[in-house]
């Protein structure tokens, strides 16, 4: 009988592992939008949560890749029939989390991007608070934001401070959030929030596989 912690060369990353739901929220103009693209360029095991919303599609952006564009309508059907993991109002919009894949995603061991505001988190935390990791990102000062804000583009100041104040509020729900990092620089905050995903990934409980790996590492119930 040949010892079966020497014959099992399984590589120990393919212990069974269930999935996340990796939360990135922060003010627009902070950054998040970057490390998301990031993150999933980067890594094959995260997969985007990809939202339906009312709001227009803009120049760039794919219908199903970025968002799920549909009407006021069709959103207020799909909220109805509880479609949706967590829905909200965002800047006037309708923004939502289809549950379809997710579930099954997370227990295949797909981890998920979130790109969602403070609503969606609480209600997420409300739902699943295992499965999320919900992460802030936060701009470096308050006036590099309103740089960073006026640097996208043509908007007056009407428009900028409107956001501002948008920002503000949003910030104002930093504390909802179990890791909060400041963006000062876009390949160091990308680093640390990489860092928290791997460390999440190991959580004893997440790892499903572990029980029967550890049996096979120590003999245990194997026969002597
Ligand atoms: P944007 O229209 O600029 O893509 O997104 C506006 C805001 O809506 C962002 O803060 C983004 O995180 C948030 N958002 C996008 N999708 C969802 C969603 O499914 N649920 C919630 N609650 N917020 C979302």
């Amino acid at each position: 009988m040949v010892d079966p912690r020497l014959s099992d060369t399984r590589p120990v990353t393919a212990l069974a592992r269930r999935g996340l739901m990796f939360i990135l929220s922060s003010p627009s103009g902070a950054g998040k939008t970057t490390i998301a693209r990031k993150l999933l360029q980067s890594d094959p095991g995260v997969a985007l949560s990809v939202s339906a919303t009312t709001r227009a599609i803009r120049p760039g952006e794919v219908d199903g890749r970025d968002y799920h564009f549909v009407d006021k309508p069709t959103f207020d059907r799909m909220a109805d029939d509880h479609e949706f993991l967590e829905w909200a109002h965002v800047f006037g919009h309708s923004y939502g989390t289809p549950k379809a894949q997710i579930w099954a995603g997370l227990k295949a061991g797909t981890d998920f991007l979130f790109d969602i505001d403070w609503q969606g988190t609480q209600q997420l935390s409300q739902r699943a608070r295992e499965d999320v990791v919900p992460v802030f990102i936060l701009p470096p000062s308050i006036d590099e934001l309103r740089r960073r804000l006026m640097a996208r583009g043509t908007d007056d100041m009407k428009v900028i401070e409107a956001r501002m104040d948008r920002a503000r509020a949003e910030i104002s729900h930093w504390s909802d959030y179990d890791y909060v990092v400041v963006n000062d620089d876009i390949d160091r905050c990308f680093e640390k929030v990489r860092r928290i995903l791997d460390a999440e990934r190991m959580r004893r409980e997440r790892q499903t596989g572990l029980v029967n790996f550890v049996r096979q590492l120590t003999g245990e119930g194997s026969p002597t």
